[in-house]
């Protein structure tokens, strides 16, 4: 099997309302995303998509992933899709680094290998059955009581998990946000406040030493450095997120004891390959892992649910779905979805999502 031919879609996706990241400081109102198809000599053909969370919340954006795609693309042709490991060290061989941007192409890939087997992703990842993955919700930062009805919102639409993003320069403020969403949330729900890299190392440990809770703290500070000072010197387990690119980061991570687990996200770390690479080692070093992606349709959630499905139970965090910010849906009613807050990958071989054509429109690319 021969790859004969790369197409590249760019799509905008707005958003349903606009999001405010930590400390208030990155604005969202659309997500730039790429679409990629991988069509081969079989008549197989598999789907990606890349779409970094807005231009500035990590060094990716949606148009580095076209630039990157006219340097990557030219040197796919005529490779054999179904070896996704050789197709990977291909794409680092030609473009090193960027692994953000060749995300897309390598999901497209696993869909191509699942369908030729016969096979679900999450088969391909090991997995005895699709498991319904547990769902959190995305409360963009706010006051504290806009961000209880978001989280009260998210309660009524089944989720039982949600990140809540804080962190700002007012520590005092930022404590007593956190207490008052902690007293406000329903339930036996579970609750992670996400800091988005807002705090310097000083303010995290003020502020996490200066309350008696101790939910899951993300990404208190900008670096892995800064994070594992942070982490031996608070009560709460901390999940990393931003600073974890590469598969080195994650080693770093471990050697400095700055987490008790991470976010994987395909599109942040190169794909699917590289993400499964990453879970089998947070599975090794005893992590708690959320599966899900920086951002993008529900092509992008379903693909990271897939991995997530495939994660043992006992190491697996709920999963993020982008797809339910966005006001538009390439792909009506298909691939994992919140039901009940929970969502479950398909069962049809490989990623089991078809995007609508007519949505997709005119592609931006086609090489062949
Ligand atoms: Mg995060």
């Amino acid at each position: 099997m021969r790859i004969t031919r790369i197409t590249a879609w760019k799509l905008d996706l707005p958003l349903r309302e606009p999001y405010w990241l930590s400390g208030g400081r990155l604005k969202f109102e659309t997500l730039d995303s790429t679409f990629v198809r991988i069509d081969t000599d079989e008549g197989v053909s598999g789907w990606g998509e890349g779409c970094p969370w807005g231009h500035t919340y990590l060094p990716a954006h949606g148009p580095g992933i076209r630039a990157a795609l006219e340097i990557l693309a030219p040197a796919l042709i005529g490779l054999d899709p179904r070896s996704v490991d050789a197709f990977n060290r291909a794409m680092d061989v030609t473009l090193p680094g960027h692994n953000y941007a060749k995300s897309p192409l390598d999901i497209a890939c696993w869909d191509i290998l699942g369908k030729v087997t016969g096979l679900s992703l999450w088969q391909l990842f090991g997995a005895s059955s699709a498991a319904p993955v547990p769902v959190n919700s995305s409360i963009s930062t706010g006051t504290a009581d806009q961000m209880c009805a978001a989280i009260a919102s998210a309660s009524e639409n089944g989720y039982r998990w949600h990140s809540a993003k804080i962190g700002g320069t007012d520590a005092a403020a930022d404590l007593a946000r956190m207490e008052a969403i902690s007293a406000a949330l329903p339930p036996n729900e579970t609750l992670t406040f996400d800091i988005n890299r807002a705090w310097l190392p000083a303010v995290a440990i003020h502020v996490l030493n200066s309350t008696a809770l101790r939910n899951r703290i993300e990404q208190p500070c900008q670096t892995i450095e800064q994070c594992a000072h942070v982490a031996g010197r608070v009560p709460q387990p901390i999940i990393l997120d931003e600073c974890l690119h590469t598969f080195q980061d994650h080693l770093n991570a471990y050697r400095m004891t700055a987490c008790e687990g991470i976010k994987v996200k395909p599109n942040r770390v190169g794909g699917l390959t590289k993400a499964r690479q990453i879970r089998d080692f947070g599975l090794s070093v005893g992590w708690q892992m959320h599966v899900e992606d920086t951002g993008g349709t529900a092509l992008a959630d379903t693909a990271a649910i897939h991995l997530a499905a495939s994660t043992p139970q006992h190491n697996r965090l709920a999963s993020w779905l982008c797809h339910y910010h966005l006001a538009v849906d390439p792909l009506p009613e298909q691939g994992a979805r919140n039901e009940g807050g929970y969502a479950t990958p398909p069962k049809m071989p490989g990623l089991g999502v078809q995007p609508d054509m007519a949505f997709l429109g005119q592609p931006c690319n086609i090489w062949e």
